[in-house]
């Protein structure tokens, strides 16, 4: 017996979280988090207290009621879960680095195996270093058992102490696959295949023997590397089912990722002599190379906020299979920032460089640029940075008026970040800057996604991560598919 069960990503965009099971055993295909779910029910600073985070995110369905899958220090007690079902977990596949994808893989019982990319690992891990991920949210690869750790401080015992000590550091285990090869201790056979994306992503081929199934994970047709999605569709031909993200499955706008480029260029050439910066999303390493380039094109020197450089060095490290990483010092510089209130604010040993900051100005220090050397010469440079709150950085520069600041992210914004966005509009217009964006989906649009299932011509469609599944039975019944709108936390059973 095949089964297929969602646990987010349903009829929402998001969250993505799908179990699949055979006799032999289960895996999940991502594991994320549903963040307006999450910030549907978050008071105050949002903090869940440790003792009640795991509980109150089965409460509030954040995370599905299954058994046998959670980590014990976080829920002790068994009558939260009494009456579900309990599964024989073998892995949780992560098809990538965005948090509605891997988001709640810290709630997981560390015996069970994370397989992932050497990628998407090495941006994870970049982003638990410099991001704001908190608690059990920021346990993915190393944590301390909670449980344990509380009960130290009770426990006189010399020997009991060092006992509980030697099993406090907790290291979930990690599967690191590549491109078109089968995942090994699979209960079925998977294989990955690479998909164009606004970070490195994988779909995945699941093939149960009486059923073949596809999941596209996150893709598009329109980015640099499209031809990973084209290859990922060849291989898919024919399956018995594919599951696909419709998140622009109403969306018909086609920008692409050379067009970025080019209006890039031509926005930056006509700011000549002035200062200029561009926001992009924080893992789009496509993007960021585009920028850099564009930006030496026009002899304007790239200057990129610590944190991508970080990103960068991140990845150049852990030997990630992605062309030509841009090199601080020879492609880029890294912009300095003011933060200390001595040493005329760069004082490196103060607390308030976060420990990431102080490794990365300690490693390149030949390498960076302050806020008052860009200032003098405002035309030579193109800041990049990732994040809103970065806005603020530009005070330091001082930028002359008639600036200008691109916004190209690539991620549709939701409404709580567009109320952030009002907010970061006004520092703008009080930096007398000009404002554009220049936005590429990360997402394939209505006609892509139906070419893609054209191409693939499987048996049985099935939407996620999509706020409008029925557009997708308008679109594709006539046409002879059989399209299946999942309910969250059904099974659907397959044969
Ligand atoms: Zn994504």
């Amino acid at each position: 017996m095949i089964s297929i069960g969602f646990y987010g990503g349903v009829g929402e965009i998001g969250g993505n979280k799908i179990l699949i099971s055979s006799k032999d055993g289960s895996i999940f295909l991502d594991f994320g988090l549903n963040m307006k779910r999450k910030r549907e029910y978050s008071l105050g600073y949002g903090h869940e207290r440790i003792s009640r985070i795991l509980r109150n995110y089965l409460l509030l369905e954040i995370l599905p009621r299954i058994r046998g899958v959670y980590r014990r220090d976080l829920l002790r007690e068994d009558h939260y879960l009494r009456g579900a079902e309990e599964i024989d977990l073998h892995a949780c596949l992560i098809s990538h680095a965005h948090l509605d994808h891997y988001g709640l893989v810290g709630f997981l019982k560390p015996e069970v195996p994370i397989a992932l990319s050497t990628t998407t690992s090495s941006l994870i891990k970049h982003s638990v270093e410099t991001g704001h991920l908190t608690g059990p949210e920021g346990d993915i690869f190393t944590y301390r058992d909670r449980f344990l750790q509380e009960q130290l401080r009770v426990i006189n015992d010399v020997k009991k102490k060092k006992e509980l000590k030697d099993r406090l550091v907790i290291k979930r285990s990690q599967k690191i696959f590549s491109a078109g090869k089968p995942i090994s201790d699979m209960p079925f056979h998977v294989e990955p295949y690479p998909v164009d994306h606004s970070v490195p992503a994988f779909g995945f081929l699941l093939d149960l023997g009486e059923a073949q199934i596809a999941y596209t994970g996150d893709l598009r047709l329109h980015g640099i590397v499209r031809h990973y999605t084209e290859e990922f569709i060849e291989n898919a031909r024919g399956v018995d089912y594919l599951i696909i993200e419709g998140t622009r499955i109403t969306d018909s706008t086609q920008m692409t990722e050379s067009k970025v480029r080019e209006y890039a260029f031509r926005e930056l050439k006509d700011k000549e002599g002035k200062f200029a910066a561009v926001m992009i999303s924080s893992l789009d390493v496509d993007r960021l190379r585009t920028m850099i380039n564009v930006a030496k094109e026009l002899n304007r020197t790239p200057v990129l906020s610590p944190k991508l450089a970080h990103l960068l060095k991140t990845l150049k490290e852990s030997g990630a299979h992605i062309r030509s990483i841009p090199e601080p010092g020879k492609d880029f510089l890294i912009y300095h920032e003011k933060r200390s209130l001595t040493s005329g604010g760069y004082m490196l040993d103060s607390q308030s460089y976060y420990s990431w900051q102080k490794q990365i100005y300690r490693e390149y220090g030949n390498h960076t640029i302050k806020p008052e050397e860009i200032s003098r010469d405002q035309g030579n440079y193109l800041l990049i940075f990732a994040g809103l709150t970065y806005v603020t950085e530009l005070v330091d520069i001082n930028p002359e008026p008639g600036s200008l600041l691109i916004e190209s992210t690539s991620e549709p914004y939701d409404e709580e970040q567009e109320i952030e966005w009002e907010k970061v509009e006004r520092w703008i217009s009080l930096l007398r800057m000009d404002h554009i964006q220049i936005h590429a989906s990360g997402h394939a649009n209505r006609e892509d996604l139906i070419q893609i299932i054209n191409k693939i011509k499987p048996k049985t469609v099935i939407p996620i991560h999509t706020d409008n599944p029925r557009e997708f039975k308008k679109l594709l019944q006539s046409e002879g598919y059989q399209v299946i709108t999942p309910e969250e936390g059904n099974l659907l059973h397959l044969r």
